[in-house]
């Protein structure tokens, strides 16, 4: 029997299973500007390390974002920005925005945060 290869498709949807869920969609707006810690995202989300690094790691698996350590700190960024043109598309489809709250929710210690607060 002849069938098509869908192989293809099955790679293509493998990455939009990536980006099913809130929080990674979340994890990569916040990502948009560059590195940010994993203390910072727990900070503007309000949420526990432990599942923001669950969502982190499919990320990583992905092959979307990239891990870098510095002393206690565990840094984040995207590697592939192509991601975006898929993400912006489909806002436009759906008329949704981004929901980042404009700082953390909770006090945050991270050096980006610091250095702001010295600043101020
Ligand atoms: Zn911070």
């Amino acid at each position: 029997m002849n069938e098509v290869d869908l192989y293809p498709y099955q790679k293509e949807v493998r990455f939009y299973k990536v980006l099913m869920h809130p929080l990674r969609l979340a994890i990569l707006d916040l990502l948009r500007d560059g590195e940010q810690c994993v203390c910072h995202m727990e900070a503007v989300f309000g949420l526990r390390q432990a599942y923001i690094s669950q969502q982190l790691m499919v990320l990583r698996s992905a092959g979307l974002v990239e891990v870098r350590r510095e002393g206690l700190n565990i840094y984040y960024r995207v590697i592939q920005p192509e991601i975006y043109t898929v993400i912006d598309a489909m806002r436009r489809m759906t008329q949704t925005e981004p929901v980042l709250p404009a700082k953390p929710l909770l006090p945050c210690h991270c050096p980006t945060c610091e250095v702001t607060q010295v600043q101020l």
